[in-house]
């Protein structure tokens, strides 16, 4: 596992600053208890908090608690999903199906372990994170959602390419009591700051801190187009040789009439028309 190459104490001062710079870092998630928690971030998955937190309310309105969702036919709750979020059918047999197994198997309440939440339908080690992290202050490692994954490395903390071993890596370089912070203020960070496509590194309060500063700008942009010059040097003297060869040939496509016309032999072939001729088709 490759960890840094930055001291794991600038890791730490540069998290400091970055606290100090988002003082308002927290899940956006809307909940008022564990169990919304848990059911909104499973829902999370490959789409916005904010849609979540559209269809939230009327879906906790209806089935406030894991023992009354348990009982929730599953059409009725996809139904609902369906109107703000994608994966409605899946979503909505995972919340029914975690919410019957936290009925079954622990009275109702969401578990406080990692090892325990992972084994509730739709819920994953990311999840489960989240969950340990905002709703109990415990978490059990680092959540590494795509923010956090790119900042990571522009950051230096981590050379890693994936989440598993990021979090890993993440991990090693700040206490257990840091770790939900450190990815709730690289999500912030992330979502206000260090855009993927374009950071906005002049702006931002730790750029003479972070190895990657103003060179990760041009990130994902296009190179500029560039002409090759042997076609625009080519083609004026090409034309004017077209040009020169097609006077040529009209002059004597002319000429030609001309002498026929005083012969006699081309009497219905008029001058003017011959020339014509003798320009569109290049032929005398
Ligand atoms: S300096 Fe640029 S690349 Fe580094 S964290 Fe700030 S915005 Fe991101």
């Amino acid at each position: 596992m490759t960890v840094t190459n930055q001291p794991r104490a600038l890791a730490q001062e540069t998290f400091r600053r970055l606290r100090v710079i988002h003082p308002d870092a927290h899940c956006e998630l809307d909940h008022v208890n564990p169990f919304q928690l848990l059911v909104a971030t499973v829902l999370s998955a490959q789409t916005t908090d904010v849609l979540v937190n559209q269809i939230t309310p009327k879906l906790f309105a209806r089935w406030p608690d894991a023992p009354s969702l348990a009982k929730a036919p599953i059409p009725e709750v996809a139904a609902l999903l369906r109107e703000r979020l994608g994966m409605f059918n899946q979503k909505g047999k995972n919340i029914v199906g975690l919410a019957k197994k936290l009925v079954e198997k622990h009275g109702g309440e969401v578990p406080r372990t990692l090892a325990a939440l992972v084994e509730l339908p739709g819920v994953g080690r990311k999840t489960a994170n989240v969950v340990l992290g905002v709703a109990f202050g415990r978490p059990e490692g680092v959540v590494v959602d795509t923010h956090v994954q790119r900042l990571s490395q522009r950051l230096g903390w981590t050379t890693e390419q994936k989440p598993e071993t990021i979090e890993k890596a993440l991990c090693a370089l700040f206490p257990p009591e840091d770790w939900n912070m450190v990815s709730l203020v690289l999500i912030f960070h992330g979502r206000r700051v260090c855009f993927a496509r374009k950071p906005a590194c002049a702006a931002c309060g730790v750029n003479d801190a972070c190895p990657s500063a103003f060179a990760a700008e041009n990130v994902g942009r296009k190179p500029p187009r560039k002409r090759p010059t042997v076609v625009i040097e080519a083609a004026p003297k090409k034309k004017a040789a077209t040009t020169k060869g097609a006077t040529k040939k009209a002059a004597a496509t002319k000429a030609a009439a001309k002498v026929a016309v005083k012969k006699g032999s081309a009497t219905r072939i008029a001058p003017k028309k011959a020339a014509a001729k003798g320009k569109g088709s290049g032929r005398a």
